[in-house]
């Protein structure tokens, strides 16, 4: 037997790597099997180039646990290890790597990075009192070689007990330890989770828990639409099948591969669950992709696999390394093209998917300039009468009679159809046409398209008096002196509350509302700024919330000035109240006042 030290700097490496990652000890699983996936492999390729004769066919890792003896034991026929070999590669590689990973990272919150690897072998005293490993190389006439290490410094070599070829690792767990992952249950969860696709078969209990060969190891022209559907299902098990995939099958400049699917669903941004999985090489890395996607593409579901995202790194460096901008930006190229395919090729299968596609198309443009540039022309709007245009056409069709005197297309948009109901009847009264924006990002959406299609304007239906929204050069006349408009002004300013209001009075067309009530477009989206927890950009400056429009030329306003001054107020309040109770905004008392009123006048 040979006892020999391990050259450290740092006596303390193992408590170090122990407590360091408690949060995500579990992936000593991980590492250790794909190490032991990793010798199975050399061995082929190692056949493939003629090194080695013997049948590697049915090479399989095996994962054991014995509760008695509290050992959790990988075992592999790969190529094994001389003693050299672990000498080499065990006591000196990957513990300098395990090192330099400590050193790196001793000082900083654990969740900072990505995946955790680079941590390899020695992982396996996050969990571990003692490990052993057995093992015997493929080279002919070597000997078995066992190696001992208790967390300490020290290790010992000898004899091994392997008769052939491969690598058992067998890690003594320590009490505490023991009790978390000494159940098959947990075992074969961690399994499941980490090594689901890995390319060599992984056995434990007498059964295989991974699919060694997953749909994006494969070439698209192989696979069938059935294919790509079974595998969404081996995915998210319980979910409806997705509208369509995308699959990347890159080599060149990096190396990226995997299958995306548009989900039927359009659910709220913040509360997805089943998202995209990283994968490094068939290896599971993690289900929370926001640093290496862009957030609009988080919302996909399905599969990336790439060697080329470094996944111990910060996930600030991760932001910014030139690789994965290039992967994210592929990837997002990929998914426009798919879209634009099938707009061209079956316009109206887009328009059926549209509901599904809205939210991350309208996302992806909102937050990526690339993006919104490939998207503008297929992105599309829809009208109250349920027909779907893309924008410009949209605008083209409403040139004719929605452009204003500065030459400016409005395009009209209700972001409730139901409580703006009155507002949209009268855009419609006066010949109009407007579209539904009612998504989560769609007042943000407006405010967005305006820049990118020259001379057009969006306006929520119920922003201002509808000659305002769309202004014609023609200037009305006052059939009220002023005198008699600020006799009113002044009874309406009586009346409500002027910090909620600014009073306005207008000339308008006499079949217009006498008094109503509008939210300018700029509080609209000031609010919608507010509500995803932007800062204003002009802060708050204390502005009214809503207008209180007057028109001077409606009947009503002529009629009530013949009045006494007591039924003018009442007459006031009156249509005040109905203005309110048209924006929902009449309650409590004031409702109440409203109702015995009304059946007053009954
Ligand atoms: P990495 O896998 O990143 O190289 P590790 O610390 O996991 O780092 O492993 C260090 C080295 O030990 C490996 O590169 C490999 O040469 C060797 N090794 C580890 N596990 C096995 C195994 N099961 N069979 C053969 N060699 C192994």
């Amino acid at each position: 037997m040979k006892t020999g030290q391990i050259s450290v700097q740092s006596e303390n490496i193992f408590p170090i790597i122990k407590k360091f990652l408690y949060t995500d000890q579990e992936i000593f699983l991980r590492e250790l099997v794909s190490n032991a996936v990793d010798a199975t492999k050399k061995l082929s390729t190692l056949s493939r180039v003629g090194e080695f004769e013997d049948n590697i066919d049915n090479c399989k890792v095996e994962v054991k646990i014995d509760e008695k003896k509290k050992t959790i034991t990988i075992s592999d026929s790969g190529i094994g290890m001389t003693e050299e070999e672990v000498e080499k590669y065990i006591t000196q590689l990957a513990f300098s790597g395990a090192t330099e990973f400590v050193e790196k990272w001793k000082d900083k919150e654990p969740d900072q990075m990505i995946g955790h690897f680079g941590l390899g072998f020695y992982s396996a005293f996050m969990v571990a009192k003692n490990v052993t490993i057995q093992t015997k190389s493929f080279q002919k006439g070597s000997e078995a070689v066992e190696w001992n290490c208790d967390g300490s410094t020290t290790y010992t070599l000898d004899k091994g007990k392997r008769k052939k070829r491969g690598t058992d690792i067998i890690l003594h767990l320590t009490d505490e330890d023991a009790e978390a992952y000494l159940s098959q249950w947990k075992v074969k969860e961690l399994l499941r989770k980490y090594c689901r696709f890995l390319p060599i078969p992984v056995e434990f209990e007498g059964e295989v828990i991974n699919n060694t060969n997953p749909i994006w190891t494969k070439k698209p022209g192989e696979l069938t639409d059935e294919d790509y559907k079974k595998f969404y299902q081996e995915l998210y098990p319980m979910q409806e099948a997705p509208l369509f995939q995308i699959h990347i099958n890159t080599d060149y400049p990096f190396n990226l591969t995997g299958v995306l699917y548009f989900p039927k669903i359009n659910q709220a941004l913040d509360n997805r669950k089943d998202r995209v999985q990283l994968y490094c090489n068939q290896v599971f890395v993690t289900e929370d992709v926001k640093d290496v996607l862009p957030e609009y593409l988080v919302l996909l579901q399905g599969v990336i696999d790439s060697p080329d995202i470094p996944l111990n790194v910060s996930r600030s460096a991760l932001q910014s390394d030139l690789n994965v901008k290039k992967i994210t930006s592929h990837i997002s190229k990929k998914v426009s093209d798919k879209l634009q395919e099938i707009f061209n090729l079956d316009r109206a299968d887009y328009e059926s998917k549209w509901e599904y596609l809205d939210l991350i198309t309208k996302y992806g443009m909102l937050s990526d300039e690339k993006f919104a540039e490939r998207m503008k022309d297929f992105c599309l709007v829809k009208t109250t009468e349920g027909k779907l245009h893309t924008i410009q056409e949209w605008i083209d069709h409403c040139k004719l009679n929605q452009t204003d005197k500065n030459g400016e297309t409005v395009v009209l948009y209700a972001t409730d159809l139901s409580a703006q109901h009155m507002s949209v009847k009268n855009a419609k009264d006066m010949g109009y046409e407007v579209v539904v924006l009612d998504g989560q990002l769609d007042v943000h959406f407006a405010g967005f398209a305006e820049g990118k299609f020259e001379k057009t304007k969006f306006r929520c239906v119920d922003g201002g008096p509808m000659d305002q929204l769309i202004e014609k050069d023609v200037t009305i006349e006052s059939v009220l002196t002023k005198e008699q408009q600020e006799e009113i002004e002044k009874q309406v300013k009586s009346i409500i509350n002027e910090v909620a209001f600014d009073v306005k009075m207008e000339s308008m067309p006499p079949q217009q509302e006498f008094i109503s009530i509008h939210r300018s477009e700029w509080e609209r989206r000031m609010d919608e700024y507010a509500k995803m927890g932007q800062s204003m950009p002009f802060g708050d400056l204390g502005l009214k919330k809503q207008t209180m429009v007057i028109n001077s030329n409606n009947p009503i306003a002529s009629k009530i000035l013949q009045k006494s001054e007591l039924e003018q107020k009442e007459s006031i309040q009156y249509c005040i109240d109905l203005a309110l109770l048209e924006k929902q905004q009449l309650k409590g008392e004031a409702l109440e006042r409203f109702i015995l009123k009304a059946k007053q006048l009954l």
